[in-house]
C-alpha cells in the first residue's frame, strides 16, 4: 500500500496555516502525527490534494497553560508530552490512563497527538480495509454511497464507531474544545463537537482547526479512571472502554459522569444512569447499581459492527463501568 501524490505544506504560524486551509478548504487535510491519517491515506479511504502540517505550530499549540478557571491543553500535544505533564499525572489520572492506552508507546512517543486523538476517524469491519478488500462493494455511507455492509439491509446510516480513547475520557471529564478558521473561533462541548453521526463525526467546519481542549480545573476532591478492554494490551482500539469523573465533596458524590467508548458513532454520555449516585455515598452497591443501570441505558445504542458481538459487549459494560467508578470514586477520596 504506498500514499497517493499530495502536496505537501508545512506553514510557520498558525496564522499562515488557516489562511492555506481557507485556501484549499476540503481539498487538504490537517496532518499532526498522521497515525490515523497517513493509514487511511494508504489504505485509499482519502486522497487530500495537500496535507497541512502542523509540526512547526507546537510551540503555539503544544502543552498546558493553566487559566484562572481552566485548563487549555494544545491539540498538537502528543501523548507522550501529555503523560510527562506533573498536572495530568498527578491530578487527571484518568486522562493519564486513556493516553497511555492510545496504540503503543512508540506512537505516543513520537507521532499522535491529542488533536488528533479527537478529530480521528470512526472506525468499521468494512471501512478499516485495504481498497482490494473493498472493491467488490458498493461504496458505503462513510465514503459516499447509500449502503452499509456491516450494518445490513436494515442500515440507513453509517453504523461505525467512535474509537478513540482520548475522546472518550476527555467526554468524561467534560471537556470542550477550541475551533479556530481564518474569520474566527468556536468554543464547542465534546457532546456538540461528536455529531453521533459515523458518516461525519465531528462537527468541524473544511477550514477549521481545532487548536485547545478546554478543560475545568480538576481541584480536591475529583477523581478520574479509563478502563479499556482490548485483545492486546498494546496497539489494539478497545473492544470497549469507560471513563468516569466524580467528584465526591463530604463522603457524599458531589457530581459524576460517564462515557463509553466503541458502542456508538460518538463517545456514548450515560446521564441519567449516574444520576442516582448524586448525594449518596460512593458504596460499592451503590457503584454497582449504576454500573448495572449503565449496562441497561447503553445497550439500545450497542453498534454490531465489531470483531466481537454486540450482545458480548453490551454484558460487558457493567463489568468495565464498575471498574471506573471504584478507581474514580477511590482517587477522589485520596486513593490510588
Ligand atoms: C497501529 C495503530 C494503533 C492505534 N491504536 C489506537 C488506540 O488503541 N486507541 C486510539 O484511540 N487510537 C489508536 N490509533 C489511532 C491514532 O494513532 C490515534 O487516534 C492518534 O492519537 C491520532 O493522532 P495523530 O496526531 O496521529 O492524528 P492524524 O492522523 O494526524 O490526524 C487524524 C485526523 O484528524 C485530523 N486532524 C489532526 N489534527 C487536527 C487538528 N488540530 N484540527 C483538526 N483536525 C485535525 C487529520 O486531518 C485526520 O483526519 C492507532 C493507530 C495505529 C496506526
Amino acid at each position: 500500500m504506498s500514499l497517493p501524490h499530495f502536496q505537501y505544506l508545512a506553514p510557520l504560524s498558525l496564522a499562515e496555516a488557516l489562511e492555506q486551509k481557507a485556501l484549499w478548504g476540503g481539498q487538504a487535510a490537517w496532518l499532526s502525527g498522521g497515525s490515523d491519517l497517513l493509514t487511511r491515506a494508504k489504505q485509499g479511504l482519502v486522497s487530500p490534494e495537500a496535507l497541512i502540517s502542523l509540526k512547526h505550530l507546537s510551540p503555539e499549540l503544544a502543552g498546558l497553560s493553566e487559566e484562572a478557571n481552566h485548563l487549555r491543553l494544545g491539540a498538537q500535544t502528543t501523548l507522550h508530552q501529555a503523560l510527562s505533564l506533573p498536572l495530568i499525572a498527578r491530578e487527571l489520572p484518568g486522562l493519564a490512563e486513556a493516553c497511555a492506552a492510545i496504540g503503543a508507546p512508540t506512537l505516543q512517543q513520537r507521532v499522535a497527538t491529542v488533536g488528533g486523538n479527537l478529530c480521528a476517524q470512526t472506525r468499521c469491519l468494512h471501512y478499516n480495509q485495504s481498497a482490494l478488500w473493498r472493491a467488490g462493494l458498493a461504496p458505503c455511507f462513510k465514503l459516499g454511497g447509500e449502503v452499509c455492509h456491516p450494518g445490513g439491509a436494515g442500515a440507513d446510516r453509517c453504523r461505525s464507531t467512535c474509537q478513540s480513547d482520548g475522546a472518550v475520557m476527555l467526554m468524561a471529564l467534560g471537556a470542550s474544545v477550541v475551533l479556530q478558521s481564518a474569520t474566527g473561533q468556536r468554543t464547542l462541548t465534546l457532546s456538540d463537537f461528536f455529531t453521533g453521526q459515523g458518516e461525519r463525526p465531528q462537527d468541524i467546519g473544511p477550514d477549521e482547526m481545532l487548536t485547545h481542549v478546554i478543560l475545568e480545573r480538576p481541584g480536591p476532591g475529583l477523581g478520574s479512571a479509563y478502563v479499556k478492554m482490548a485483545s492486546r494490551g498494546a496497539v489494539d482500539f478497545p473492544l470497549l472502554s469507560a471513563g468516569a469523573a466524580m467528584r465526591i465533596e463530604g463522603g457524599l458524590i458531589a457530581s459524576a459522569r460517564l462515557a463509553l467508548g466503541a458502542v456508538f458513532a460518538a463517545p456514548l454520555l450515560l446521564k441519567t444512569a449516574m444520576e442516582p449516585l448524586l448525594g449518596q455515598a460512593p458504596t460499592p452497591e451503590n457503584l454497582a447499581q449504576a454500573a448495572a443501570q449503565a449496562g441497561r441505558d447503553a445497550a439500545p445504542f450497542m453498534i454490531e459492527n465489531h470483531s466481537t458481538p454486540a450482545a458480548w459487549r453490551a454484558q460487558m459494560v457493567p463489568v468495565v463501568v464498575a471498574r471506573a467508578l471504584e478507581r474514580a470514586a477511590s482517587r477522589a477520596q485520596g486513593g490510588i
